[in-house]
């Protein structure tokens, strides 16, 4: 609370003594000192004039009484002469006594007749004069012996002059002491000190009176801002509780396990968190085009069963559509709220507000009060800022359980794909096992088969027709090709479970091994082989080397009726190499590239290029086994670049 006003009196009024006693002190000091100047001013001119009259002709005695004692001094007829003298001259004059000292400070002469004779040699009035300073001061005598009478009660300023012969600057003879009477001054002084003084503190008043109007008047402002600003502090307390309470409406969402158990246990918070009396939350029913209600508190059971048989009812279906809330102050009055079962139940005022979830209606929360006006218009950002939030609460769960469900099947799509890898890898094992034993059981009865048909065929005792001449010949070589498949499934078979352990190897000494074993092939075919300086790679040497006889085995193949010039490369491409072995052979067209590396898999027959479709399928293991890529980039008769990339 303010009390500007009080201290600023009581601060005025303890300023005001304070100029008052300050102004009359420092007043009185510099009239007095003002006075004790004129004062000692006329008393020297006095003096000097009184001295010119006197001393001509009284300073023979005056200056040698040192042989007279202090009677006959008093009794002098000299002494009567001087005193009749300086009577007359200071006549009507306010001068009243004088005094006259040798230069010892000896009291030659004195109007009150029993000082004469007295010393005053100590006297530092006398000394100053003595050493030609005037000196003065202002005293107050009750009673004092004046030329003439015993005067009484009378302010005096007595000054000590020093008497010169021979004008201002001539030697000091004697000294004179005057008394001067400036009662009538000290009293006019203390009159105009007065009269100042008075005026002052009238202005003084004055400039309280004008300040104190303008401090009452900043007071009452400052009482006023300060009650609003109290008001506001108050506002802004409620509206913290409010915004307390709807983050309390909302905290139950997250525990809740539905959206529609969610809405349920918002009801429960609705009421504290707006002070309504009925809080209701509707859905759409869609199948049957009323509402459903997820949860209410305070409504009466007949107004919930009318309610849902009443679908149309106006207000909340226009907030449906519109989702513009409705606030209405008054029902009895509110045309928007048209069913008025509210009233029956007992309800005065109520607010229908639109909950959205992702910019679209999805229920309409119906809040109602027994107290008419309880909604107003005013409360509108309020309560919309409350629904906004619980649309917000509900998007998140919405987006979260949406989230989830999307986890929950990746991870069982996660968990399909486990199972299905180490299903793949057990049968990969197996057909592996299978072909590897197949092939290796396949090879003996094989053997047999070649070496007896060879042995028949070249055996001249026993007489084969021309036809089957021709049909050994077929078996023979049928034996030979099935003998080629069977080395190849073998290698196939052996590379994911027989390899050998991963070392540095340099690619240009597995290069050069892959060209001798061809050598047959480079030479028949006038092949000509180039390459950059390969890098040292960690790998299974024997199989990158079988990866390059292949590559290069078929780049000779597949040649296109001219010399087949190769070219093998190789580059830093991020954490890995990337090989190129590059021919200009018959090219490949872009639709084949991925299927030639699965095995079995032919562009050609038998006849056109001999092979069993299995070389490119042992690349492909090969550089997988390495955790590298295998790809082809070609054109058909535009030669081929195989590319394959090893980690390291
Ligand atoms: P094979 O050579 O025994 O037929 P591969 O697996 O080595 O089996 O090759 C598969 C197919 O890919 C071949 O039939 C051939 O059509 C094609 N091919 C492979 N290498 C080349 C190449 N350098 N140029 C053109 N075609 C090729």
């Amino acid at each position: 609370m303010f009390r500007l006003a009080r201290y600023f009196s009581l601060t005025s009024l303890v300023t005001i003594l304070i100029i008052t006693g300050l102004l009359a002190f420092f007043y009185r000091e510099l009239a007095i000192r003002d006075l004790l100047a004129t004062g000692e001013r006329h008393n020297v001119a006095l003096t000097r004039a009184l001295a010119n009259a006197l001393w001509p002709k009284f300073s023979p005695f005056l200056t040698s009484t040192e042989q007279l004692n202090d009677d006959a001094m008093r009794n002098h007829p000299k002494t009567a002469e001087i005193h009749k003298f300086l009577a007359q001259a200071v006549k009507g004059l306010s001068v009243l006594k004088i005094k006259i000292y040798d230069m010892k400070g000896r009291t030659v002469f004195s109007s009150e007749a029993k000082q004469i004779g007295e010393n005053k040699s100590k006297n530092a009035g006398f000394l100053a004069a003595r050493a030609g300073m005037a000196a003065s001061e202002i005293t107050h005598r009750d009673k004092f012996s004046a030329f003439e009478q015993v005067i009484e009660d009378r302010d005096l300023i007595s000054s000590y002059i020093p008497v010169r012969v021979d004008g201002a600057e001539g030697p000091i003879e004697g000294v004179f002491e005057l008394y001067y009477d400036v009662t009538e001054l000290m009293d006019s002084m203390a009159q105009t000190q007065r009269t100042v003084i008075a005026g002052v503190v009238g202005l003084l008043a004055l400039l309280y009176v004008i300040l104190y109007l303008i401090v009452r008047h900043a007071d009452r402002v400052m009482k006023r801002q300060n009650d609003e600003l109290a008001a506001a502090n108050r506002r802004l307390e409620g509206l913290l509780e409010e915004v307390s309470a709807l983050y309390a409406t909302m905290s139950p969402l997250d525990s809740a396990d539905t959206i529609t158990e969610m809405l349920g246990s918002v009801v429960e918070r609705l009421l504290p968190a707006t002070g309504a009396d009925a809080a209701l939350i509707r859905l759409r029913d869609m199948a049957n085009g009323g509402f459903i209600y997820t949860g209410q508190r305070g409504f009466p059971e007949s107004f919930l069963e009318e309610a849902k048989n009443k679908p149309a009812d106006s207000a909340v279906e226009t907030v449906f559509q519109s989702g513009e809330p409705i606030i209405a102050p008054d029902i009895a009055i509110d045309s928007r709220v048209k069913g008025k079962l509210q009233l029956d139940a007992g309800f005065l005022s109520c607010a229908f507000l639109p909950l959205k979830v992702r910019n679209e209606v999805r229920a309409i929360i119906h809040l109602a009060s027994t107290k008419k006006g309880y909604f107003q218009e005013s409360q509108r950002d309020r309560l919309m800022a409350m629904a906004h939030q619980m649309g917000i609460a509900i998007e998140n769960r919405e987006l979260f359980e949406e989230v989830r469900a999307a986890k929950d099947t990746l991870e069982n799509v996660n968990r399909k794909l486990d199972q299905q890898t180490v299903e793949l890898q057990r049968s990969n094992a197996e057909l592996e096992q299978f072909a590897y034993v197949a092939s290796h059981d396949l090879q003996e009865p094989l053997r047999i088969i070649t070496s007896y048909s060879q042995s028949l065929e070249k055996d001249n005792t026993c007489q084969l027709s021309d036809d089957a001449k021709e049909d050994l010949h077929f078996i023979i070589d049928a034996a030979k090709r099935m003998r080629r498949l069977i080395e190849d499934l073998l290698a196939y078979s052996r590379i994911g479970s027989r390899g050998n352990p991963f070392q540095p190897a340099d690619v240009n000494t597995l290069l050069q091994n892959s060209l001798n074993s061809l050598a047959l092939a480079i030479e028949d075919s006038n092949a000509v082989v180039t390459h950059d300086n390969l890098p040292t790679i960690t790998c299974d040497s024997g199989q990158i080397e079988q990866l390059l006889q292949n590559l290069v085995g078929n780049a000779i193949k597949y040649r296109n009726g001219q010399a087949p010039k190769i070219h093998i490369s190789c580059q830093r491409r991020d954490k890995s190499w990337l090989f190129r072995v590059q021919d200009n052979g018959i090219g490949i067209a872009p639709e084949f590239a991925e299927q030639i590396f699965v095995i079995f898999q032919r562009l050609h027959t038998r006849e056109e290029f001999p092979g069993t479709g299995i070389g490119l399928a042992v690349c492909k293991k090969i550089v997988e086994r390495h955790d590298g890529k295998i790809w082809v980039e070609s054109q058909p008769s535009n030669g081929s670049t195989f590319c394959f990339s090893i980690p390291g």
